[in-house]
């Protein structure tokens, strides 16, 4: 198409997310609005790196505007900032979706919990706001776009409110813009210390010295000097190389704001040749639990990017960020070569063991580092235990559990405090900790010493159930019907003469049993006399031979089928109990069938459920009541 003297103007919205997030962005949530520089490059070399890989097997995309660079251009007499690269530019259709929708799933939700935070500046880094930082700085932004090998030119402009105008380029700007993008930012009056060429030349080499192509600045007199080093820093010798330049790569490629834990920088020779440039963040991007479960590892080869959707880490490692570079591959493989490649899977395999190494180092050396990642990213490495049978006894023990005697115990820490004959590493899984600690069926243990892990992410429903050991120990869930703990001496072993009392007190079991099972009849699989609980009447626990009770609890959300029946265990020293027996053979059926769904209700309510008919859960305790104090006024005559 050519462009018109008419030049076909079109407005359009911001997609609702990104107007709140704009919002946000003027009303500046970070103090750095310098980073918006930092964001523009960046997304200049990923347009590089892009063209790049296109050209691999289309040349002709070169053209004549040469191998792709990046330059700046401050104007003080418009008072305007230009970014400009060679890179793959964008159709008209790349420029409305990528400059005025965010595709990232969950965005609006997240842009949703950061209108209603106080401080947005935390959660604003797990997002990495990108291109729409430069409104902070600017208050109209023109891009002028020709996408590799086109003819045609594209101009997006906003003020950043509501919306944006697209329109086809004028001659001047088709002839400028021979390839790649030009984005002019109309500066605010207060950010015109970005067009000093010394501010522009510091916030360069702090942030984006390592970016593999050159950075030009042109000053006033259309003189051009390179700013940056230009040479892929994974490439480089680590002896160069410091903290700093580390943590500016680190905040680059991962459009974050954040210190790294972790920097893995190393090359590999041999069989495969590859280097190495990792990083293990702090902070917990938005999309973590994303179902796609997306890794950020970027795929070179020789210098040139090719993917970002190669596998090259276990999903259960998708925070890691960074770049791997193979010398071996070759440059022209296609996406979707790479998912069965024998190299990558080779790659893939080395590499995965070192992250874990590195983080076994930092577990030992720097435990409050440690205790972030596991903070952070825990529940997605846990993940790994499930998956990674090959690796599962070394993520293991990774793990930090809170335990009923403590937070942040590991499996080594555990196995330590076992109680004499105690074979098995005991947990409990529920929603958290705190209602954890309430549940009868830890009575027994509590009464041991025995220490309990207690597993609340959603992912412990997942790994414990392919019954992992660790050390030979066997994990064994405490809701399951066979716990026992016979062999474990009590803390408090009872006197004799209290076990002679005790003895007095105990119920003919068959009779309560029956008359329990048969009040909850379609309510519970069975009702046993328990051997966990001390204080207690009654607690729920799975059959052992059925999975536990809370992974069949989301199977059945999530299928929407029945769970299977729970089994009633009930503590035959109780006086609720007793009561029950006095009632039934009293033949008051009616007070033994409320006082049996009580203890039922009860402890669904102390397992983290909720009654099924909680109407009918209120007028039986309201009935249980009412007898209780027309029992205790009787007695007061
Ligand atoms: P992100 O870089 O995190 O995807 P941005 O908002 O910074 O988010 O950019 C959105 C998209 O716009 C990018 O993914 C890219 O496709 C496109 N884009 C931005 N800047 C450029 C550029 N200079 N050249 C080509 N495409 C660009």
């Amino acid at each position: 198409m050519t462009n018109d003297a008419q030049p076909e103007t079109t407005q359009q919205p911001f997609q609702a997310e990104v107007a709140q997030l704009l919002k946000l962005m003027v009303h500046s949530v970070y103090s750095e609005t310098e980073i918006f520089l930092r964001e523009l490059i960046s997304n200049a070399s990923d347009a590089c790196d892009k063209l790049r890989y296109e050209a691999i097997s289309a040349q002709n995309l070169l053209g004549e505007a040469g191998p792709p660079s990046i330059r700046i251009i401050p104007n003080k007499t418009a008072g305007s900032l230009t970014i400009l690269d060679t890179g793959i530019g964008m159709s008209r259709d790349e420029l409305v979706e990528n400059l005025g929708t965010i595709a990232r799933s969950g965005t609006k939700e997240f842009v949703e919990q950061l209108t209603e935070a106080k401080n947005g500046t935390g959660l604003i880094g797990q997002f990495g706001v990108g291109f729409y930082a430069a409104f902070m700085v600017a208050d109209r932004i023109d891009v002028v776009s020709r996408r590799a090998g086109s003819e045609e030119v594209w101009v997006w402009s906003s003020t950043g409110d509501a919306g944006f105008e697209i329109t086809s380029a004028d001659d001047e700007q088709t002839q400028r813009v021979q390839r790649g993008t030009e984005i002019t930012l109309h500066l605010k009056s207060d950010a015109s210390d970005y067009l000093e060429p010394h501010t522009i030349e510091r916030i360069v080499r702090l942030y984006s010295d390592h970016i593999q192509f050159p950075i030009e600045l042109i000053d006033e007199a259309g003189e051009s000097r390179q700013v940056n080093a230009a040479s892929a820093i994974w490439q480089r010798s680590k002896s160069e190389l410091t903290d700093e330049d580390y943590t500016e790569a680190y905040r680059t490629v991962a459009h974050a704001f954040d210190e790294p834990a972790v920097t893995l920088h190393y090359k590999a020779e041999g069989r495969q040749s590859y280097a190495v440039l990792l990083f293990v963040p702090t902070q917990q991007p938005f999309d973590l639990f994303d179902q796609a479960r997306k890794g950020h590892v970027k795929l070179y080869v020789r210098r040139v990017y090719i993917s970002d959707e190669a596998e090259l880490l276990p999903a259960y490692l998708r925070f890691a960020r960074g770049v791997i570079d193979s010398e071996d591959l070759p440059l022209n493989i296609s996406r979707e070569m790479l998912q069965n490649n024998p190299h990558v899977a080779a790659i893939r395999s080395a590499v995965t063991g070192r992250v874990l190494t590195e983080l076994e180092r930092l577990a030992e050396k720097d435990q409050d580092v440690f205790s972030k990642v596991w903070e952070a990213f825990g529940p997605v490495i846990k993940e790994g235990i499930y998956e990674d049978g090959e690796r599962r006894e070394r993520l293991l023990k990774l793990v930090r559990f809170t335990t009923t005697s403590n937070a942040a115990r590991s499996l080594a820490q555990y196995i330590e405090a076992l109680k004499p004959n105690q074979t098995e590493i005991y947990y409990l899984l529920g929603d958290n900790a705190d209602q954890l600690r309430s549940n009868p069926v830890l009575e027994s243990a509590r009464a041991r010493g025995i220490e309990v892990l207690l597993l609340t992410d959603h992912v412990d429903a997942f790994w414990t159930s392919v019954q992992p050991d660790y050390e030979g120990k066997p994990f064994k869930s405490l809701s399951q019907s066979d716990i026992n703990f016979d062999l474990v001496p009590l803390l408090d072993e009872p006197t004799k003469t209290q076990d002679k009392e005790d003895d007095t007190s105990v119920v003919d079991e068959t009779v309560v049993l029956a008359a329990v099972k048969s009040a909850l009849e379609g309510l519970v699989a069975d009702v046993r006399s328990s051997k966990r609980l001390t204080d207690s009447p009654a607690c729920l626990v799975a059959d052992q031979s059925s999975p536990d009770r809370r992974l069949e609890r989301m199977m059945a959300a999530a299928n929407k089928l029945p769970a299977t029946l729970p089994i009633l265990e009930i503590n035959m020293k109780n006086r609720i109990v007793s009561a029950i027996a006095d009632e039934e053979s009293a033949g008051n059926s009616s007070d033994v069938a409320d006082l049996a769904h009580f203890l039922f209700e009860q402890a669904q309510i102390l397992d983290g459920e909720i009654p099924g008919d909680p109407a009918a859960f209120a007028l039986r305790m309201n009935r249980l009541v009412e007898r209780g104090l027309s029992g205790s006024s009787k007695q007061a005559e």
